[in-house]
């Protein structure tokens, strides 16, 4: 029989009750690893197995803010010098939660993969003295958001958010028209032209004077994360840089 706690006294005050709650949702959803399922310790598994954490593909030492277009900044660029934090490269097994949360309705994986960036972000951030206040998410579609029921960077950057205890501004944005696949644009001109007036500031106000963390699941062409970016700095933000969980061999130039 499991032992029954001593009843709450005043002084316990919220914390006790906290806990109790967390203990009853962790009976009801025990933790579980996002990339293999299996049960974990939510003391030590922060989302991932043992096995699975050993495993990830971290980018580590080279999770430093990456340029983010594929190709040399078009004339006018307002921010020509953007960059972002990827915290894995696009391998297996993050590859495959990535494709769950956008895919699956894998809401819960979301939460690992948001302490994976919010690390990546820490450690790069601590490097360079930069100091961000602010996280903000990519947007979806309303259609898309409709469909999929939740955003998966909006998930994200609510972790991230709660982790590095900044303001996540999410939705700051919005996509204000539907666009074409990215990746099948063909040229970097392209990917441009298909985000063109894509996005708006939801509430430009919010973003004023902040250092904000833009963040999306998959860094591929990085003309969204870009465009995005653009949208924020016209809104009066101080500096904006991209963070996100996993970037692709393309967007970094690799082969
Ligand atoms: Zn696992």
């Amino acid at each position: 029989m499991s032992p029954v706690p001593p009843p709450p006294s005043v002084s316990d005050g919220p914390s006790f009750w906290a806990s109790l709650a967390g203990v009853a949702a962790d009976a009801a959803f025990p933790p579980r690893c996002a990339a293999c399922g299996a049960l974990v310790d939510p003391a030590v598994s922060r989302g991932f197995c043992r096995a699975c954490l050993a495993s990830l593909p971290l980018r580590g030492a080279r999770a430093r803010w990456l340029r983010t277009l594929d190709a040399p900044p078009a004339p006018g660029d307002p921010i020509p010098d953007f960059h972002a934090v990827a915290a894995c490269f696009y391998r297996d097994p993050v590859r495959e939660v990535l494709l769950q949360l956008k895919f699956h309705e894998a809401a819960h994986v979301a939460e690992a993969l948001g302490l994976l960036v919010a690390d990546a972000v820490m450690r790069v951030s601590a490097e360079q003295g930069i100091l961000w206040d602010a996280a903000a998410a990519v947007p979806l579609h309303p259609t898309r958001l409709r469909e999929r029921g939740y955003n998966q960077a909006g998930l994200i950057a609510r972790t991230l958010a709660r982790r590095l205890r900044i303001d996540d501004l999410s939705p700051a944005l919005a996509r204000t028209r539907a666009t074409r696949v990215q990746s099948l644009q063909d040229t970097p001109e392209a990917r441009r032209e298909n985000l063109r007036g894509a996005f708006a500031a939801v509430a430009p106000e919010r973003l004023r004077g902040r250092c904000v963390l833009l963040v999306d699941d998959v860094l591929t062409t990085g003309a969204t994360l870009h465009t995005c970016a653009e949208v924020i700095q016209a809104a009066g933000a101080a500096c904006v840089s991209g963070a996100v969980v996993a970037a692709t061999r393309k967007s970094l130039g690799e082969t």
